[in-house]
């Protein structure tokens, strides 16, 4: 799978699904029974079933989950 060429690209005119809009690190996809676990109780009422998380692991971002 070549994406060498479409990369540049996707950073100028397109935010790439599952990255971080923040540090553009890729984030880690997270089912939502995880979510779940995770998450404070008060939260999960705003857990949308059709929507996909992730979680951004890197270190220089604040950011920890990642709604969508
Ligand atoms: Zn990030």
């Amino acid at each position: 799978m070549s994406t060498c060429c479409s990369i540049n690209a996707e950073k100028e005119n397109t935010w790439a699904p599952g990255s971080c809009p923040t540090c553009q690190a890729k984030g880690k996809k997270v089912e939502l029974i995880t979510l779940f676990q995770l998450i404070k109780r008060t939260f999960q009422k705003e857990i949308h079933r059709r929507n996909q998380y992730y979680f951004c692991s890197s270190k220089e971002c604040e950011i920890v989950l990642l709604l969508f």
